[in-house]
């Protein structure tokens, strides 16, 4: 049973329908890179998986739980579910350490003194140990991005979905980020993410989606979305982005 099923997903914004039926799960452990041309509906695909879009039709279960049945506690599941964005999002009033502490202690999830230690473990995990009691406008891009992965993963979430997480960032910086997420995927969490970065995809994917105008258009194992591409858009789009 898949640890994210999707199952004739549907979304549309007004007269424009943006998902256009999309079926897939995901896999306890199993990384899933979703590529694919600008406004193809990478964005609010990922975004319909922690429910930050309504859906139009279908069904979004993580861990067994239907996100849009109004039985389901959406805030409790939104807590299994770690997203972290091309713009990072910290809060810029708070330390690093309080934005990781955030969340736990809002939600009741821990006490000050376990939220600090969490913390601590989490920002040496990413290797920011030293930057716990800098702010975020003192921060680069890179370790802004690395933050967030940690403020995400206070939550101790099962699922991890990333939204470009390396786009907004200067070249020198994409690597400290893609290794962040390299380990966590070594370290077998579940996870979405949907990058340009087709080295990253290529080593780090157990299987590529390629999406383009609102559906899966092809998925595989990396070696075969990117060695043998059957589909012609897959085709077009890599020819652009290799
Ligand atoms: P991608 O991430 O692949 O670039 P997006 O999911 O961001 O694609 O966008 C796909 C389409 O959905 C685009 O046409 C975009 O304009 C539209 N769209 C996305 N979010 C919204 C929104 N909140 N309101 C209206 N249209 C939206
Ligand atoms: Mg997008």
């Amino acid at each position: 049973m898949g640890k994210i099923r999707v199952e004739g997903l549907k979304k549309s914004f007004g007269a424009n329908q943006v998902l256009k039926g999309i079926d897939m799960q995901v896999k306890e452990g199993e990384v899933v890179c979703v590529i694919g041309p600008s406004g193809s509906g990478k964005s609010t695909f990922l975004r319909c998986i922690n429910r930050l879009e309504d859906i139009t039709a279908g069904r979004v279960i993580v861990d067994d739980q239907d996100l849009n049945d109004s039985k389901t506690d959406i805030n409790k599941a939104r807590e299994n579910i770690g997203m972290v964005f091309q713009h990072f999002n910290l809060f810029p009033h708070f330390s690093v350490l309080k934005n990781i502490m955030f969340a736990p202690m809002e939600l009741g999830k821990m006490n000050a003194k376990q939220a600090r230690e969490t913390a601590m473990r989490l920002l040496e995990r990413v290797g920011l140990a030293d930057k716990a009691d800098a702010f975020p406008s003192q921060l680069s891009g890179g370790q802004k991005q690395r933050v967030a992965i940690a403020r995400a993963l206070a939550m101790n979430p099962d699922v991890m979905l990333f939204d470009e997480p390396t786009s907004a960032l200067d070249p020198e910086m994409v690597g400290e980020v893609l290794g962040v997420m390299k380990d966590l995927a070594r370290e077998g969490m579940t996870m979405m993410i949907v990058t340009h970065e087709m080295g990253f995809a290529r080593e780090v994917a157990d299987r590529v989606i390629f999406m383009d105008g609102g559906y899966i258009v092809e998925e595989g194992p990396p070696e075969e979305v990117f060695g043998r591409p059957k589909n012609e858009r897959t085709i077009s789009f890599l020819e652009k982005v290799l």
